[in-house]
């Protein structure tokens, strides 16, 4: 879409504001919004200011003037405002209109750039699977209140939950129950078509949507694969639709990867492909899982640069508490054709040449989604530069149940980092895939690594509730 189109839309659609967002370092929106009547042409040429002091990560207050410059491409109609309000994304730029090297999109649209640079391919193709809870208001509250987590299993656990309900339990979900049981059983089907209808209308592609494993209300919907930099923006517009259909409901959309103790969390598994102008590159018939040898080294440049890559798929304490064994969410670094506690894995239901690609399970919603695309295509293209051999490294395949295997040969299968502090640390040791690009500089790669130390720490220094069901004597 062009600038022309922005505007032509904006009359056609008697919009009267129009919103300039941008994401910070956390994967978070911001906003800044203009009555529709200051908005032309030269808006586009010449961005909008913002004070760049005063947004987490970004800059000190003594170089606070940044600008955003708006990406007509990236235009919706808001779904949820009172008044017409068309919403665009923009990139962030210093006063000297250059590329802020701290801008998660601009590292984006670099790490895209950077593919077509090395020869390898033309672009890359995303698909993330967002899986989310939705809850009450009221349970919400009361799963921040302490007394329900302070409990000595996860039986307990799930009926401190099922007693705060009230009522008969037979017709309740149980814990890993809920993978699409129709209604009643399934309450939410509403909301998530309403979810879905509010993502059409924003321009999005749903391909479906359902209930997911977990108890309580969690929840999958599917949208259509597209290149990086759109993915990413197609993701930050569907947590938007989902925060805001969810109050509109009355209730709290949370894509926190591990609200419920004892339940499935919620994950992002990301499918990615590279193609060639039309040539999809991944696809190799007759292959294991139909790979091809390039789509191999991508692999193993994923798993090689896991532990390193988590700190930026994975950034939160809680990440760490849905990587655990027994919840369908990965915990061994390697790679196979079905199996879920895989890092990787390699869909082969239905697959065509065009759609053959590969799903890393690892990453979940608290990963700011240009960052994330962005590491994890630079772990990939730097596997396929170096010829890293998933196999020959010891990443398998491993199509058995990893859980059964014989105890010598689990002891030969590595893990994800156990927590933050040992993802960051692996970050700090492994950082030259994403910085010899220049995609990611050195000083971007230190200042995230202290903002999420901090936020380690800020964690580990509170009490935890449980700690008085293991330590208060009295
Ligand atoms: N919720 C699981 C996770 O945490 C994944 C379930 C699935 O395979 O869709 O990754
Ligand atoms: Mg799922
Ligand atoms: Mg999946």
């Amino acid at each position: 879409m062009s600038v022309q189109n922005v505007l032509d839309l904006i009359k056609e659609n008697n919009i009267q504001f129009v919103d300039f967002r941008f994401v910070d370092l956390l994967g978070h929106a911001h906003h800044i919004t203009l009555p529709a009547a200051e908005v032309d042409a030269d808006t586009f040429v010449n961005g909008v200011a913002f004070d760049g002091s005063s947004i987490h990560g970004f800059r000190g207050i003594e170089q606070s003037d940044m600008v955003m410059m708006p990406d007509p491409e990236s235009v919706f109609i808001d779904p949820f405002t009172d008044h017409p309000t068309l919403n665009v994304m923009s990139n962030i730029y210093t006063p000297d209109g250059e590329r802020y090297d701290r801008d998660p999109r601009s590292i984006a649209q670099k790490a895209e750039e950077y593919l077509q640079t090395t020869g390898i391919g033309t672009q890359a193709f995303f698909a993330p699977e967002p899986e989310f809870f939705i809850f009450d208001e009221v349970r919400y509250e009361s799963s921040m209140n302490a007394s329900s987590y302070v409990v000595d299993s996860e039986e307990a656990a799930w009926n401190t939950n099922r007693k705060e309900e009230g009522g008969s339990l037979g017709s309740k979900v149980a814990v890993k129950g809920g993978y699409v049981p129709v209604a009643p059983v399934d309450s939410q089907q509403d909301i998530r078509s309403e979810m879905v209808r509010l993502l059409q209308e924003t321009g999005l592609r749903v391909e479906r949507h359902h209930h997911e494993v977990a108890t309580a209300g969690q929840a999958e919907i599917n949208f259509r694969f597209d290149s990086l930099t759109k993915t990413a923006d197609n993701l930050m517009k569907f947590k938007y639709v989902i925060h805001n259909t969810a109050r509109q409901y009355g209730k709290t959309a949370t894509f926190m990867p591990k609200p419920l103790f004892g339940d499935n969390g919620s994950g992002m598994h990301v499918h990615t492909s590279i193609f060639n102008g039309d040539t999809p590159l991944f696809y190799d018939k007759g292959a294991y899982a139909n790979l091809s040898e390039l789509a191999m080294h991508y692999i193993g440049g994923i798993l090689y640069h896991a532990p390193a890559l988590i700190a930026i798929t994975n950034p939160s304490t809680n990440s760490f508490k849905r990587l655990v064994p027994g919840y369908e969410a990965p915990v061994n670094l390697v790679f196979s054709k079905g199996n879920r506690s895989a890092a990787i894995r390699i869909p082969i239901a239905a697959v065509t040449p065009k759609g053959c690609r590969i799903e890393f399970r690892t990453p979940d919603n608290t990963a700011n989604p240009y960052l994330a695309f962005a590491a994890m295509l630079l772990a990939g293209i730097d596997g396929i530069k170096r010829k890293l051999d998933p196999v020959a490294l010891g990443y398998g395949p491993f199509d058995k149940n990893i859980y059964e295997l014989p105890e010598e040969e689990k002891k030969e299968i590595r893990s994800v980092p156990g927590t933050l502090d040992e993802a960051l640390s692996a970050l700090e040791a492994d950082s030259d895939f994403l910085t010899e690009s220049g995609v990611f500089t050195k000083e971007f790669i230190e200042n995230y690594v202290a903002i999420k130390r901090a936020e380690a720490k800020a964690v580990a220094i509170r009490v935890h509730p449980h700690e008085f069901s293991l330590y208060y004597d009295c």
